[in-house]
C-alpha cells in the first residue's frame, strides 16, 4: 500500500499555548477536523507558569455580568438602552505599540474598534471556562483564578475539552515553513524531524505561536532583532512575512526594572508596598500603587511590571535614534529614576510626626532597630544608610536631630533607584510588537492572506498585569478558532473592511 505523504485536517493551530488551545476548541465545537502542531514535548507549558502557578486566568473589569450587577449606574444605561451591555467591559489595560497610551481612551482607529468588537463578541472567560467544567473565583483585587488555585487545572480543563472534541495534538512537531498552494497550506516541520512528523495539510491556519516571553537562556537582541529562532517565540514573525503580512518587532514588556545593584542587592527577596512613580528628572511621568519585591540588580512586582511597559518603549524609542543618529543609547535613554514611598497611606507631615514619637519610645536604642515594625529591618536599615550616610548604625537614637529625622522621612516617602533599562526576554512576562491589528479583518484573518490567522501574544497588543494577557488569548482564540471552524463547515467567510468599524465606534 502506498504511504500517505500528508497529513490532512480542515484546521491546523500551530503553537498549543493559551490561544491555540482556544482557537482549536472553537474551531472543532463548528464540526471542524484540528490538528494541534506544538512543538514542544506536551502542550501548554507557559500556562502552568502563570500567576505563580495558580493562573490569574482574567480580570473581573472584562466582565459584563459583574459590571452589571455591581455598577448600577451603569446598570441603568442599559436599561434605558444608552448602551450595550457587551460593551461594558473596559479595555483600559490593554496596549498596541502604536497606541502607547490606553486603548479606551486613544482616538478611534482601527485597533481599538476591532479590539472593542473582539471582545463585545466572544464569551467572558468565566463563561467560557464554566464550559469547560471548570469554576472561577474572584481575589480581592478582581483577579479571576481557577478554584483550585492550580494552572494545572486549567490546562487539564482546556485538554480534556479538546480531546472530547477529537483535537489532534501532535507535539514535538516545530514547524519551520508554510507555504499556500492551490487554496491549501502545506506546514513542514524542522529538518530532523523524526520521520512521522509528515507534511500538514490543512484549509485554514491558526497561527499561535506566541513571543519570546519567559524564554530561559535567550541570548537574543530583540531590541535591535537580532535573533536566532530556536525558541520558537519568533515563529510568528517569520510566517507572517512568508504570507506577506506586517509586523513590528517583539520587545519584552512586563518585565523587572533594572537598577543598581548597590542598592537592591541589600535588601533581595524582601517586598515592600509602595506607590511607584517613574520620574524623568523630578517630573512624574507614571505611578501605581502596589508591591515591589527586590533582586539583585531589579525591581520587581506587579505595578513595577505594569510600569516597565512604558521603559522599554522609552528603550526601544533610544535604540532606534542612536542607530540613526549614531551614539550610544544612554545618549538618549536619559536618565530616569524610580522613587518608591514607602508610606502611601499618611503625608510627610504625619510620617514625622510618627517617626518623632518612635523615636521617643525608642530612644536609648542603637539605630539600626529605630524603623523596626514601620519597615523590615533590612529595609530600614537600606533607608537610614541613604538618608543619614555618616551616621553609624549603632549610634543611639536620641543623638537623632529633628534634621536628621525629616531626611529619614523625606527618603521614605521618595526612595530613589537609577532605571537602568528593563530585563529582557529571560523575565519578561509579555511582549509588545508582533503581527499589526490593521492586518486583520475583525475574525482575525490576514487581510493579505486569505485563511491564515493570528491570534495571543503573537498579535500586536499586551495587556497589564491582572489576567489581561491570558483574557486576550482566550477571546481571540475563540474568534479565529470560530471562524475558521464556519469557514470550512459552512464557508462562511465573515469579514469586514477597516472603516465599516471605525464607523460603528464612532456612532
Ligand atoms: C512567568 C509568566 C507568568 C504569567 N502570568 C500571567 C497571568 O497570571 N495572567 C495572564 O493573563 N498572563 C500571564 N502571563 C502571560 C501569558 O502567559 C501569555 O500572554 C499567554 O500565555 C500567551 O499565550 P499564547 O498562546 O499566545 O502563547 P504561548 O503560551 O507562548 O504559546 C505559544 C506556543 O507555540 C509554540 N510554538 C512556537 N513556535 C512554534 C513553531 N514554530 N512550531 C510549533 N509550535 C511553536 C510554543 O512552544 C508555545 O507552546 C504570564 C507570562 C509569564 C511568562
Amino acid at each position: 500500500m502506498k504511504k500517505k505523504k500528508f497529513d490532512s485536517f480542515d484546521v491546523a493551530v500551530i503553537g498549543g499555548g493559551a490561544a491555540g488551545l482556544t482557537a482549536a476548541i472553537f474551531a472543532a465545537r463548528e464540526g471542524a477536523t484540528v490538528v494541534v502542531l506544538e512543538k514542544n514535548s506536551r502542550v501548554g507549558k507557559k500556562i502552568l507558569i502563570t500567576g505563580s502557578g495558580r493562573c490569574n486566568l482574567s480580570n473581573i473589569t472584562l466582565d459584563y455580568d459583574w459590571q452589571l450587577m455591581f455598577r448600577p449606574e451603569i446598570k441603568k444605561q442599559v436599561l434605558r438602552g444608552v448602551q450595550s451591555s457587551k460593551f461594558l467591559v473596559d479595555l483600559s489595560h490593554y496596549y498596541t505599540s502604536s497606541y502607547i497610551s490606553d486603548i479606551k481612551n486613544s482616538p478611534a482607529n482601527y485597533d481599538n474598534a476591532l479590539i472593542e468588537h473582539i471582545f463585545s463578541e466572544t464569551l467572558t472567560a468565566k463563561e467560557f471556562f464554566k464550559q469547560l467544567g471548570l469554576k472561577t473565583i474572584i481575589d480581592e483585587d478582581g483577579r479571576m483564578y481557577p478554584h483550585s488555585s492550580s494552572a494545572v487545572s486549567v490546562l487539564d480543563a482546556l485538554r480534556l475539552e479538546c480531546a472530547k472534541l477529537g483535537v489532534v495534538e501532535n507535539v514535538s512537531y516545530f514547524v519551520d515553513t508554510i507555504e499556500g498552494r492551490d487554496g491549501e497550506f502545506y506546514i513542514t516541520p524542522v529538518d530532523g524531524s523524526p520521520a512521522e512528523k509528515k507534511v500538514t495539510r490543512v484549509k485554514k491556519m491558526i497561527i499561535a505561536t506566541g513571543a519570546p516571553s519567559h524564554v530561559a537562556n535567550n541570548t537574543v537582541n530583540a531590541l535591535t532583532s537580532n535573533y536566532t529562532d530556536d525558541s520558537g517565540g519568533f515563529s510568528a514573525l517569520k510566517f507572517a512575512a512568508s504570507v506577506g503580512v506586517k509586523t513590528t518587532p517583539f520587545y519584552p514588556v512586563l518585565c523587572p526594572v533594572k537598577t543598581d545593584k548597590k542598592l537592591a542587592l541589600p535588601v533581595k527577596g524582601l517586598r515592600v508596598r509602595a506607590d511607584c512613580r517613574i520620574l524623568n528628572g523630578n517630573r512624574a511621568l507614571l505611578s501605581e500603587i502596589g508591591e515591589v519585591q527586590f533582586g539583585d540588580d531589579y525591581l520587581s512586582g506587579v505595578c513595577i511590571m505594569n510600569l516597565s511597559r512604558y521603559i522599554s518603549d522609552e528603550y526601544v524609542k533610544s535604540v532606534s535614534v542612536a542607530r540613526k543618529n549614531g551614539g550610544d543609547v544612554s545618549d538618549y535613554f536619559g536618565t530616569p529614576e524610580i522613587s518608591l514611598d514607602l508610606t502611601p497611606d499618611f503625608s510627610l507631615y504625619t510620617l514625622k510626626k510618627e517617626l518623632t514619637a518612635i523615636a521617643t519610645i525608642r530612644e536609648s536604642v542603637k539605630l539600626e532597630e529605630f524603623l523596626t515594625g514601620l519597615f523590615n529591618k533590612r529595609v530600614g536599615n537600606e533607608i537610614l544608610k541613604t538618608a543619614i550616610p555618616d551616621v553609624k548604625l549603632n549610634t543611639i537614637v536620641n543623638t537623632l536631630t529633628e534634621h536628621q529625622l525629616s531626611e529619614i522621612a523625606d527618603v521614605i516617602k521618595d526612595w530613589r533607584f537609577p532605571i537602568y533599562g528593563v530585563h529582557s526576554w529571560d523575565m519578561a512576562q509579555a511582549a509588545g510588537g508582533g503581527v499589526l491589528l490593521s492586518e486583520l479583518n475583525r475574525d482575525l484573518q490576514a487581510r493579505s492572506s486569505n485563511g491564515v490567522y493570528f491570534v495571543g501574544e503573537a498579535v500586536d497588543i499586551h495587556g497589564d498585569c491582572g489576567g489581561y494577557n491570558l483574557s486576550w488569548a482566550w477571546v481571540s482564540g475563540e474568534t479565529a478558532g470560530r471562524a475558521a471552524g464556519k469557514a470550512v463547515i459552512e464557508g462562511i467567510e465573515p469579514s469586514q473592511e477597516l472603516h465599516d468599524l471605525i464607523d460603528q465606534k464612532n456612532m
